[in-house]
């Protein structure tokens, strides 16, 4: 029989366990690391979309924390670069893959998961959804969940293992974004870019996305690192985070996720 105190000690492993899965791994190879500050969890029953360049809410973020997500890859050319640069500081990101892109190089999409990414979701084949019929865009969205999971596990599971979903050029439309809000799928926008589409140096972007960060107090910042410019600014970007105060946020899905397959 079991008696109080032993409960009691039960419910302390516990907690303790909970507790210890939703700390960042610590960083042991770089103690001068930025590191990974902490991780949220974020669920569509209460955060269906965030992202102030397209929506009212963002995440529940402190000033001075910053979301790293990186869009379009993966990209043999840039993609292994950004993920040594993250691995060197320790930090965690979200990466909005294409399902084309997964399947070609599955290696890449493992090493992500391997080094403790977030691996989110972008379409299958990066299209316009808002120019689209509707069932042809929530087609091409299921083909990305697929293809990524796919790249990932072998076969595609029964929900994306991640519900997390960016928008190819935030081309969003009222019946997709229900239709993800109903599979209970978490709409990234972003609070701020690099515009690494348009071509600049390293050293130019550097320069625009911290002097936009120290603007917007930090938030959701939004990389492609299908661009080699990106790839080369990155290690300077994250030791300017270090010394300049800020904390980088790692978003997880909820464990109470309820991403749901509705046809
Ligand atoms: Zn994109």
């Amino acid at each position: 029989m079991i008696d109080r105190t032993t409960l009691v000690v039960l419910a302390a492993l516990a907690l303790a366990t909970t507790a210890a899965r939703a700390q960042p791994a610590p960083c042991l190879d770089n103690a001068d690391a930025l590191g990974t500050a902490r991780m949220l969890a974020v669920d569509a029953a209460t955060l269906p979309r965030v992202g102030r360049k397209h929506f009212p809410q963002t995440l529940p973020l402190a000033p001075k924390e910053v979301v790293l997500t990186f869009d379009d890859g993966p990209e043999p050319a840039a993609t292994p670069r950004v993920l040594d640069a993250l691995k060197h500081e320790c930090v965690q990101a979200s990466f909005f893959l294409l399902g084309r892109s997964a399947l070609a190089h599955p290696e890449l999409v493992r090493r992500e998961r391997a080094e403790g990414h977030s691996i989110a979701h972008h379409t299958f084949s990066h299209p316009l959804l808002d120019r689209m019929r509707v069932a042809a865009a929530q087609a091409e969205i299921d083909r990305g969940f697929a293809a990524v999971d796919t790249a990932l596990y072998g076969s595609p599971q029964h929900a994306p293992k991640t519900p997390f979903f960016r928008f190819p050029g935030f081309a969003s439309s009222p019946a997709l974004l229900d239709f993800l809000e109903r599979r209970g799928i978490v709409v990234f926008g972003a609070d701020l870019w690099a515009s690494d589409w348009n071509p600049m140096t390293p050293e130019q972007e550097l320069k625009l996305v911290l002097g936009r960060l120290e603007a917007s107090r930090g938030g959701i910042v939004l990389f492609h690192d299908t661009k080699r410019q990106t790839a080369a600014m990155l290690p300077a970007f994250l030791r300017a985070l270090r010394n300049g105060g800020y904390r980088v946020v790692h978003v997880v899905p909820a464990a109470s996720s309820t991403a749901t397959i509705s046809r």
